[in-house]
């Protein structure tokens, strides 16, 4: 038997696995004992993995040969590696001669490794001259990246995962995480049972597993965060527990903030967000760390931990920067133990933003919008130029799809006629364009029936390369076996239709590169390495690392020449990424959600994760040991709600939204609040029948942050009737 270590493709929290596997077979997995994430433990996912990778599976489950249609409506036939390139290249080349480079779009996927990432960003916004590349990481962390930017000037989490058991508060706010990122969880646990002074704060709608656990839990009304954090910072300021002289010496814009916040009070949250004044006053002194009146003058350090909760939201930049807000008034970061630290959902989502692939973000944390920063990038490509104009961000992607402006669209690693809100409109955009192309592992999602050309991708197990975790830590990702079939790796696939475009449209080379390849890339390797030298002089520098120092153990960003190791914390020395050098206080005023519930639409529905299942369910899906936790969908409902509509748990009831409605049974629970439901996020059409189903995103909404463009996915108004 031979042993492979590698990375656990599910959570952000970026567990390291030894994959066991014989003959060309994977035979176990295990937690891997020496990697900082998780110190061998995994949780029922991850523990299961080579149960995902069977040989039967294999043969059943995942995409083995390129097939194509010979137009719409007609059957998938198998076809060879070369014409599909070639296929994709010469449409790709015609819709863009024919229409412009914005007339194609490319939408990825934080589930992909960096050097695949990298292979695309540079293909679309060097090649193509479009920055139409979009990821499903804009559903999951984009109002992260838009909340750190502005407050502490770069897409940086503070904070590392030793932070928990230094920290005397934790304040989770968005997050199950006790099922969406367990082995955290488990490491929080031993925190506080070391730690009895440990006071662990939940904001969250429902009274959900991690709830249900804390010191102290505020069921607010969904999307009354910012009100929350505005009126904790009111508690701060009129009980002094902010820190003045750090406020002055260190950030700016707080007199603006102080005047936001002067009438949001704890009376007033209180009313709007639906949870007891006195909480809300409790919740603001734990997180300054210092007792009220200051009988206490050492500050004791709080840790944030936050998720979609808060990003996905049409107000979910302001959520972060409200919660960053925070921790900026009590100096609660940069030291051991303070700090807000997003929890990221996808295993790369931090590696994709790192390389700068999505459409409105460059390479290295460089800005668009920045006329300097796109001339380094095109340098350092070798291109003419990267244009200035933002790419079209997820949901607008499809919606421009839908309405003819985008006609060639390459979808890569992800499943958006499940994943993405509206539904009906998102299938209606993957009717209209006129060129699809799926690159997926998985022979059947909801996706594969609107491609015009299926390209088998390699999956865990089978893939190299690397990925970043949510504390900015960056691990090798490595093979134990074969992909199956004709299955190829996604950054080889993008690699080779590349080389296919540079013959067939005109050069955008620099004088210098002329007469050879951008996209002379061997091995992940060599991806790497370009995309490291990105890195040099920017805030993530990694050029002090090597593929053989990663190979060794993971590192943390930075780690530039001349360093061996990374970083554990930021911004210890109070040093921010901004021009002055200061974080920057944000004082917006709260919004109401999108939708609002009415006499039509009573309810509010949210969404979310099961401990046991991942996003679509393609890979978790096919075990019965998983699905045995939750083995169908239901829609959960309180009990007096339940009782009021006539209905009991195992009823079937018709939800309705604005969009669509579905089928789906009924649950009486005790996690959401009075007029509240929820209904987890993974199962798609398959399951849940309904006009134009995508599962639960048949009933959610467009709506989008305007900062960060996220869908408002955690919140949409409903009906619920008997079915
Ligand atoms: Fe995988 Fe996340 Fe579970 Fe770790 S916590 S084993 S990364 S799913």
């Amino acid at each position: 038997m031979s042993e492979t270590r590698s990375t656990c493709p599910y959570c952000g929290v970026g567990c390291g696995v030894v994959i066991e596997h014989e003959a060309g077979r994977i035979t176990g997995v295990r937690g891997d004992p020496d990697h900082p994430a998780n110190f061998g433990r995994l949780c029922t996912k991850g523990s299961t993995l080579h149960l995902t990778a069977t040989p039967v599976l294999l043969q059943t489950a995942r995409l083995h040969r390129p097939m194509a249609r010979a137009g719409r409506g007609q059957p998938l036939a198998p076809i060879g590696w070369d014409a599909a390139l070639d296929q994709v290249a010469d449409r790709f080349a015609q819709t863009l001669q024919a229409h412009g480079p914005d007339a194609v779009g490319f939408y990825l996927s934080g589930q992909l490794l960096t050097e695949d990432y990298h292979v695309f960003n540079k293909l679309a916004k060097g090649l193509l001259g479009t920055n139409n590349v979009d990821t499903n990481s804009r559903l999951c962390m984009s109002s992260a990246v838009a909340g750190y930017k502005a407050s502490l000037g770069a897409d940086a989490p503070p904070a590392c995962y030793e932070d928990l058991a230094l920290a005397r508060t934790v304040f989770i706010t968005g997050s199950n995480m006790a099922w969406a990122h367990p082995v955290l969880f488990r490491r929080l646990e031993d925190a506080r049972a070391a730690n009895p002074d440990m006071k662990l704060v939940v904001v969250d709608p429902r009274r959900t597993e991690t709830a249900a656990v804390a010191d102290l839990h505020l069921p607010i009304q969904p999307g009354s965060d910012v009100t929350l954090h505005h009126a904790m910072l009111h508690v701060m300021l009129a009980e002094g527990l902010h820190d003045a002289a750090w406020i002055a010496a260190r950030t700016t814009g707080f007199d603006a903030l102080r005047d936001r916040v002067r009438d949001i009070t704890p009376t007033h949250a209180a009313r709007v967000c639906g949870v007891p004044e006195a909480d809300v006053v409790q919740a603001a002194r734990w997180f300054a760390g210092l007792d009220a009146a200051g009988v206490s003058t050492r500050r004791q350090p709080t840790l944030s931990l936050y998720c979609q909760g808060l990003n996905q939201s049409s107000s979910g930049t302001d959520k972060n920067t409200t919660l960053i807000n925070l921790h900026l008034a009590c100096g609660q970061i940069g030291q051991p133990g303070a700090g807000p630290l997003s929890l990221t959902g996808q295993p790369n989502a931090m590696g994709g933003r790192e390389v700068g692939g999505m459409a409105t973000l460059l390479s290295a944390h460089r800005d668009l919008g920045n006329a300097a920063h796109r001339a380094e990038v095109a340098r350092l490509w070798g291109v003419t130029d990267v244009p200035a104009k933002p790419g079209k961000a997820a949901v607008q992607m499809f919606e421009a799809a839908a309405e003819g402006e985008i006609r060639a669209l390459w979808i890569a690693c992800t499943n958006p006629a499940q994943s993405l809100p509206d539904q009906t409109l998102v299938r209606r955009a993957l009717e209209r364009c006129e060129f699809v192309v799926l690159q997926e592992a998985y022979r059947h999602t909801a996706t594969t029936p609107y491609a015009d050309l299926l390209l088998p991708a390699s999956s865990w197990g089978e893939k190299e390369g690397s990925v970043t975790n949510s504390e900015r830590r960056i691990s090798r990702v490595r093979p134990a076996i074969a992909a199956p079939g004709e299955a190829r790796h996604d950054w080889r696939i993008a690699r080779d239709v590349a080389q296919r475009l540079e013959a067939r449209l005109p050069s955008r080379r620099t004088p210098e590169h002329a007469g050879r390849s951008l996209f002379d890339f061997p091995t992940p390797e060599s991806v790497w390495l370009e995309h490291r030298e990105m890195t040099r002089g920017r805030d993530l520098d990694i050029t002090g690392l090597d593929w053989a120092a990663l190979d060794r153990a993971p590192v943390q960003w930075p780690c530039p020449e001349g360093q061996s190791t990374g970083k554990a914390r930021l911004y210890a020395d109070g040093q921010f990424v901004t021009p002055d050098g200061r974080a920057r206080f944000s004082a917006p005023a709260p919004r109401a959600t999108a939708e609002s519930q009415d006499a039509d639409f009573p309810f509010a529905l949210t969404s979310g994760r099961l401990r046991d299942q991942w996003h679509g369910m393609s890979r978790t899906g096919t075990l019965g040991r998983l699905l045995a936790h939750t083995p169908e969908p239901a829609l959960q409902v309180a009990p007096r709600d339940l009782d009021r509509l006539g209905l009991a748990s195992g009823h079937l009831v018709r939800v309705s939204s604005r969009r669509g409605s579905l089928v789906v049974p009924v649950q009486a629970s005790d996690e959401p609040g009075d007029a509240q439901a929820h209904l987890a996020m993974h199962w798609g059409s398959e399951v849940l029948g309904g006009a134009g189903s995508g599962g639960v995103n048949t009933l959610t909404q467009p709506a989008c942050c305007p900062a960060s463009g996220q869908p408002e996915l955690k919140h949409s108004a409903v009906r619920i009737e008997p079915a």
